[in-house]
């Protein structure tokens, strides 16, 4: 089984020392979330994820989540696990206080996230889409909605969903075909089916809250006319107690190559009760506001994955001998494969980019907080931009690295990954699906490059690179940091070269931009990940003497991805600025 140490050490750097953001710290409601109270709650954490959570991935992973008899049944130990989780308050972490929550910022929120992530996808993802439930009602349910669902989901007493695919219906929602009819009451009544369904129906709460995307009867065609619902699994009744099961049933639980103790349905809804939730027609906005944040936390997910791959492939490779390495000492057998360069090549690459994303997700759930909470709205504009931005790059690159990395882990401990007792082949199905879903990763790259880099006039990708440039030219005044700063400064010039080749081409060829969008998203992705690696350098060469040993890991980590990850990016700018006559016109036989 793989072994799990939560790294709270380099979550704790990040959040002494690169809690940078001047908006953020203005915060009034987050300015008692001190250094001691961050420890205090990630080293909570890290007993229940270590401790708790862990064992349930590989129980999961060889008893999948069933249907017997219409009820989903999760995997042995969930149950109880579960029940201890919402008992020690872990769904309520970020929650608004109003409503039961602890308050917590997503700075503190994202490295449990990432802990949970690494621990068990598929235990994580229960509490993960209540969270994102929770979120879509608290920024656009009524009053009288919230205070009547609220407060038991923060609990994690009953657990959320978000229904939007159908058979036929996909990264499409223009398609779906789920239809509400109103009520005399203003209630409506809704019938249609959703496919895949993360935690569509199970056995670990009192209760599940659909929130559902479907049409009223006068809605216009395509994405205009999809509205959003909230459908109860078990009708609540005004005095909050639970009244009469609702016309939702559970066709199947999907059989999944990965996450197999997740319970993904299919939802037939029947004349199902439901409130409308946000205005008529407008349901995709009211929906996106879970979305995006949802779509940072499976970046997280591929985060998390890689780590535990990562400390596993760490640890067994000082524990295997073959061969001789290069400089080897030992006059009879082998060395430790740790002793091989190529290994060594293959653990840095992981490390680095694990930091380094670390490093940036951090930075994003700063900005997030601004988004959210500032009081003044252009600074709120600001920050909320910079989210729109990054985030289909969080999501797409380190899912994608989760499953270069995950394979890199498998390959060190060479057949021992295959097979399935180490469970280093598990962590990478468990990964595969996180490229797929919350938009596809090519959908997100499309996304990137023709929604996010400038909206409504506001030239986004121009003030993220501004960014960038301000502290690289902070770090070239430093002897230390100067060759690194110019480095990024390099390669900063693709992605300006980059940006301006597209701005360029969408006016002469749709195409050619289309077919350079993944290679788009991965040159920012790197450069963003590179300018986060710079402030850790910056930082790191300032505190040395405090702690050397923590620092110098640091340099030297920070160097292999200078050298040997960021010229990724020649790659990816010269293939994705070839045009696209010769994909477009090829003929597939
Ligand atoms: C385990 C699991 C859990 C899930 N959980 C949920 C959930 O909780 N709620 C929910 O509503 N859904 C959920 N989904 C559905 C998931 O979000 C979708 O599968 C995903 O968004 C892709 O849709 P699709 O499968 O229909 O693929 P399609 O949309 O058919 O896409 C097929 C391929 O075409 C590409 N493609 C599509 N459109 C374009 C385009 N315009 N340009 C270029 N390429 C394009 C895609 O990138 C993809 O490679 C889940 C799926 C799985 C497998």
């Amino acid at each position: 089984m793989a072994t799990y140490t939560a790294p709270i050490n380099d979550m704790m750097f990040l959040f002494e020392k690169l809690r940078d953001n001047k908006h953020y710290n203005d915060l009034e409601k987050y300015k008692e979330v001190n250094t001691d109270l961050a420890k205090d709650i990630l080293e909570q954490a890290a007993k229940i994820t270590e401790n708790l959570i862990l064992p349930l991935a590989k129980i999961g992973d060889e008893n999948p989540t069933k249907l017997e008899n219409g009820v989903v049944i999760t995997p042995p130990g969930y149950k109880e696990a579960y029940k201890k989780f919402i008992q020690d308050g872990w769904t309520s972490l970020s929650c608004d206080p109003k409503y039961g929550g602890q308050g917590m910022p997503k700075t503190i929120s994202a490295f449990f996230d990432e802990m949970l992530s690494s621990a068990s996808l598929s235990f994580k993802l229960y509490s993960e889409l209540s969270i994102g439930a929770y979120n879509c009602i608290l920024h656009n349910g009524t009053d009288s909605i919230k205070k009547k669902f609220l407060p038991n989901m923060v609990e994690g007493i009953w657990s959320g969903t978000m229904c939007l695919t159908e058979p036929v219906c996909g990264t499409d929602l223009g398609l779906l075909k789920t239809k509400a009819t109103e009520q005399p009451d203003g209630t409506f009544k809704l019938t249609g089916q959703k496919i895949f369904i993360t935690s569509g129906d199970h056995d670990l709460t009192e209760n599940i809250i659909h929130l559902v995307l479907a049409r009223v009867a006068d809605a216009p065609d395509g994405t205009k006319g999809i509205s959003l619902f909230l459908v109860p699994k078990i009708q609540v009744k005004e005095d909050g107690s639970l009244g009469s099961r609702n016309g939702v049933s559970t066709g199947s639980v999907e059989s999944k190559m990965g996450i197999k103790g997740s319970a993904t349905c299919v939802l037939n809804f029947d004349e199902a009760a439901g409130y409308m939730i946000g205005p008529k027609n407008k349901g995709l906005s009211s929906m996106f506001t879970m979305m995006n944040l949802e779509r940072i936390v499976v970046g997280i997910q591929g985060l998390g994955i890689s780590e535990i791959a990562y400390q596993n492939a760490l640890n067994y490779s000082r524990e295997r001998k073959q061969g001789k390495s290069n400089n080897s000492k030992s006059i009879n057998g082998a060395d430790v494969i740790i002793d091989h360069a190529d290994i060594r090549r293959s653990l840095l690459n992981m490390k680095s980019v694990i930091e380094g994303e670390r490093a940036l997700s951090f930075w994003l759930a700063q900005q997030t907080e601004v988004s959210l909470h500032h009081n003044d709205s252009k600074i709120k504009q600001q920050a909320s931009d910079l989210v729109a931005l990054i985030t289909p790059v969080v999501k797409s690159l380190f899912t994608d690295m989760g499953m270069e990395i995950t394979s890199d882990a498998m390959q060190i401990f060479g057949g021992y990954g295959y097979t399935k007792d180490q469970g280093m082949e598990r962590l990478y199905r468990d990964n595969r699906i996180t490229p797929i879903y919350e938009g596809t990763n090519s959908v997100q790259a499309i996304d990137l490059v023709f929604r996010k880099l400038v909206n409504e006039n506001r030239n986004i990708i121009g003030s993220y690179i501004q960014l960038i440039k301000e502290e690289v030219k902070k770090n070239k005044k430093n002897n230390e940091t100067k060759l690194f700063a110019e480095t990024l400064n390099n390669y900063l010039k693709k992605l300006i070269d980059f940006t301006d080749w597209i701005e360029k081409s969408i006016k002469s060829s749709k195409d050619d931009v289309s077919a350079a969008c993944n290679d788009y998203l991965k040159v920012l992705g790197l450069v963003a990940v590179g300018y986060s690696w710079l402030k850790v350098l910056d930082i790191s060469y300032k505190e040395i003497k405090n702690n050397k040993e923590f620092f110098e890991d640091k340099i030297e980590t920070a160097k292999f991805f200078f050298d040997r990850v960021l010229p990724r990016i020649d790659t990816h700018y010269k293939s994705g600025i070839s045009g696209s006559k010769n994909i477009m016109n090829f003929k597939f036989n």
